[in-house]
């Protein structure tokens, strides 16, 4: 592989496919039908591709800062596979909008990996699980995260205070819609322990190694059909990750701008940018070297604002210590990997998406019971009744529409006899 010195804003692909010799556009037709969609996509439409049998498509859901930013959400990566698998490795916030804009069903997503429990690696984990029935989730959900140097920081003890903090959240939400998403298998497992099966089922196997990241994060490796996935979540190069991520066929692994831009972007003190921009995370230089150790089929860096400035600096930061394939990653852009081609594409994602529909028939639960259960006489008391009449005059005509017969519940009050 020869060193790729293109100096444009799309050199990340552009580098990828040429240094290493990949054949990756697809070829124009020579003729094409005047009635027929054009057949050719330069970008990704989901829900529009199958994926063969064979096939891994990685999208980035979050490439991003704890930094709020439009442009790009905070950490989170989706794999598919063609076994029909799907999983998330890291939710930060944002993410979960991204993740919808894909129009998967969340039954499907059912599998979460959080690499550690900072909020740009899971603050969006709580909304996705506990908005999962609204949005037509009725499978229970599983997460996968790291124990704790304390238990009380662990996944499981994290897990806890989620639900309890939520409580109310669950239980309100929970009566009026169908529930059982509303559960949650948590898997917490040994964050030290080095190439440590967590996940090994329909012939994927996940594997993780310990992090170097505020202690108990991990970075994961997913394998499968003889491909490999490696996410580093957050963490400083790492001899688990230089000796168990060889080889990788998509190689993600986190890397900040330098520390000067760090200094005049985000304002940070000089002590502060070297400390968070080279000992918390992994510098644009220190991704280059662990890269050139590891040689993967295509790099990927992630975890900083991608932008047409910083993106030829933290490029030319990459290419003083590695020369192999690399994408510069930012949200949307989705990998196709096979054995024998990786493509690298933006995804054109779905600004006006609603939900999926349920997998299978709803159960919702009996809204007249949850009447006397859940509301006060404060709310009982508080129901205007000429606007209750108009709306139970319109769930009779709904009724009648549509052969159906649902009961009034809060706006039946001001009309039910008082004893
Ligand atoms: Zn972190
Ligand atoms: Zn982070």
């Amino acid at each position: 592989m020869t060193a790729c010195k293109l100096s444009i804003i799309a050199m990340a692909s552009l580098c990828s496919i040429l240094a290493s010799g990949m054949a990756t556009a697809e070829k124009a037709p020579e003729e094409w039908s005047r009635t027929q969609p054009y057949p050719v996509h330069e970008v990704y439409y989901p829900g529009t591709e199958a994926l063969a049998a064979d096939e891994m498509r990685v999208i980035a859901c979050g490439t991003g800062m704890p930094t709020p930013r439009l442009k790009q959400a905070a950490g989170c990566f989706l794999v598919e596979l063609g076994n029909g698998e799907k999983f998330i490795f890291d939710m930060g916030e944002g993410s979960y909008e991204r993740i919808a804009a894909l129009g998967i069903p969340l039954d499907q997503l059912d599998k979460v990996f959080l690499g550690h429990l900072h909020l740009d690696h899971a603050g969006d984990f709580p909304a996705f699980y506990f908005t999962g029935p609204v949005n037509n989730r009725l499978q229970p959900l599983r997460l996968w995260g790291p124990n704790g140097m304390k238990p009380e920081w662990g996944t499981r003890a994290w897990v806890k205070n989620m639900e309890e903090m939520w409580a109310w959240e669950k239980a309100t939400r929970g009566s009026v819609v169908d529930p059982r998403g509303l559960t949650l298998e948590v898997n917490e497992f040994d964050w030290t322990a080095v190439n440590n099966i967590i996940f090994d089922e329909d012939g994927v196997v996940i594997s993780t190694l310990p992090a170097i990241h505020g202690e108990q994060s991990v970075s994961f490796i997913l394998e499968w059909k003889g491909l490999k996935f490696a996410f580093s979540s957050d963490t400083l190069p790492s001899t688990g990750w230089r000796d168990h991520a060889v080889d990788a066929d998509l190689s993600v692994h986190e890397c900040f701008l330098p520390p000067e831009m760090m200094m005049s972007k985000l304002g940070m003190a000089a002590s502060e940018a070297i400390f968070v921009g080279t000992q918390a995370h992994t510098s644009a230089q220190a991704f280059g070297k662990i890269m050139s150790l590891t040689r993967p089929r295509l790099a990927v860096c992630y975890h900083f604002q991608n932008d047409h400035d910083t993106s030829m600096a933290v490029y030319s930061e990459i290419r003083k210590t590695y020369d192999g394939p690399l994408d510069l990653a930012q949200d949307f852009m989705v990998w196709n990997v096979t054995k024998d081609d990786i493509r690298t594409r933006m995804a054109v994602p779905n600004h006006e998406s609603f939900p999926t529909p349920p997998q299978r028939q709803k159960q919702p639960p009996d809204s007249m019971k949850i009447l006397g259960e859940m509301f006060s006489d404060t709310t009982l008391n508080s129901v205007e009744p000429e606007s209750a009449a108009v709306t139970n005059a319109q769930i009779k005509a709904f009724n009648e529409r549509n052969g159906t017969d649902v009961k009034p519940g809060l706006t039946a009050v001001p009309f039910m006899d008082k004893k």
